[in-house]
């Protein structure tokens, strides 16, 4: 595995790693193929990357077997009018259990597309195993799963739709998608861009409590912030990810010990984002920031553009990780069960309650967002504010949620 190592100059004495975005990516030894799927039946065997035409059909060939356990969301439309799509995964039952919503999402990066195959093949896994495989059908039965596949389909079908071949890192504006979200700390230098405007729309529209970002180009967990080092400012929750992430690497490494070695800070595979190396805009402290989402960024291959003929060693691998993934929502910091407060204190404190026109907030997590929800969902207030003006609302039951934590709070 290529490893760059080089003296930092004076006052930093860490040896510093190559940066997927500044440097050649690490490729595997030639000849590399990269074939093609032209029809569904051709991705029977999981050893190719579908075409853009085929990427849809299979998304609406789910759809159309599974009518009652998914639909297709469409997120946006790229620049060049490809679709951003997401399978949503919710089985169709007569109770209102609480079923708290998990987002996987890959490939913003266009070239890096191990994620975008692996998606379709857990999309794939997930609705076949529901009312056979009992850890999957449980899963389902507890949680709704929305997967996106391919955030940045410019991006990954470049050279048109039907090669993966010269896929980019950049939108078809050139931007990196993954630097151009709303950053608490950074200034955003490009406009917002489509793809993630849309992208904005559709967590602002659910409840995303965990969710992932799928790269390649590096075999790491990288947890938030990206925008800090863990030495400026944590991660409220960084005792947590560092157990779940070590959870994923741990697992996949029972099936293939080789793999997530290529971070030199990091042995184990887990790197807090910006101790690795920082930046600004990317997704994962957006979520984490402005939506109190818990999002990690999953390195999936050191390789950006796999090999077809690896597909399947990757997903061998990665398979028990990414399911169990999903159920760490079940017990987020600070919650049991389905998510709500196990302990006084870590409970949000809201007084007075009920309240007619403002409340005061105790127990903020600290670079955490605090949003309040009406009982159909809806976000209907956000802030890092501890005193809430609820005049405007109408009278009724709602929910605060700051991190992990949530309150209940009656407007009268
Ligand atoms: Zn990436």
């Amino acid at each position: 595995m290529l490893t760059l190592l080089w003296a930092f100059p004076s006052s930093a004495q860490r040896p510093f790693h190559y940066r997927p975005d500044a440097f050649p990516p690490v490729d595997e030894p030639a000849p590399k193929v990269l074939n093609m799927a032209s029809t569904v039946a051709e991705m029977a065997g999981w050893d190719r990357y579908p075409t853009y035409e085929t990427y849809l059909a299979m998304m609406q060939q789910w759809a159309d077997e599974f009518p009652t356990l998914c639909h297709v969301d469409t997120i946006g439309t790229s620049i060049q009018g490809r679709l951003i799509l997401s399978m949503y995964i919710e089985p169709q039952t007569d109770d209102d259990l609480y079923r708290p919503e998990f987002f996987y999402s890959s490939t913003i990066h266009g070239d890096e597309v191990t994620g975008y195959v692996m998606m379709l093949r857990l999309i794939d896994t997930l609705l076949h195993g529901y009312g056979s495989n009992p850890q999957y059908t449980d899963l389902i039965n507890r949680t709704r799963i929305s997967i996106n596949p391919l955030a940045n389909p410019d991006g990954t079908y470049y050279r048109g739709n039907h090669t993966v071949q010269g896929s980019r890192r950049y939108n078809a504006n050139n931007v990196d998608l993954n630097r151009n979200y709303p950053d608490p700390f950074g200034t955003a230098k490009e406009a917002l861009q489509p793809e993630n405007d849309s992208m904005i729309a559709y967590v602002s529209a659910h409840n995303f409590r965990l969710s992932a970002n799928l790269h390649g180009g590096s075999e790491v967990m990288n947890y938030p912030w990206d925008c800090f080092t863990s030495v400026s400012n944590p991660h409220p929750y960084a005792d947590w990810w560092k157990e779940v992430c070590h959870r994923f690497v741990d697992t996949s490494r029972t099936y293939n010990s080789s793999h997530f070695r290529d971070v030199y800070e990091s042995d184990d595979g887990v790197i807090a984002g910006g101790d690795w190396y920082v930046i600004h805009g990317g997704r994962q402290d957006y979520m984490n920031y402005y939506h109190n989402c818990l999002e990690v960024t999953m390195e999936l291959s050191s390789s950006k553009t796999l090999s077809t003929s690896r597909l399947n060693e990757y997903w061998d691998f990665l398979q028990h990780s990414l399911v169990n993934y999903i159920a760490e929502i079940h017990s987020l910091p600070g919650t049991s069960g389905i998510g709500q407060p196990e302990e006084a204190g870590m409970r949000l404190c809201v007084y007075p309650n009920p309240a007619a026109e403002c409340v005061v907030v105790k127990g903020l997590v600290p670079g955490m967002m605090l949003e309040m929800y009406d009982m159909t969902g809806r976000r209907v207030m956000q802030g890092t504010k501890p005193v809430l003006d609820l005049t405007a609302l109408p009278a009724g039951i709602y929910l605060l949620r700051c991190g992990a934590m949530t309150a209940r709070v009656v407007k009268e």
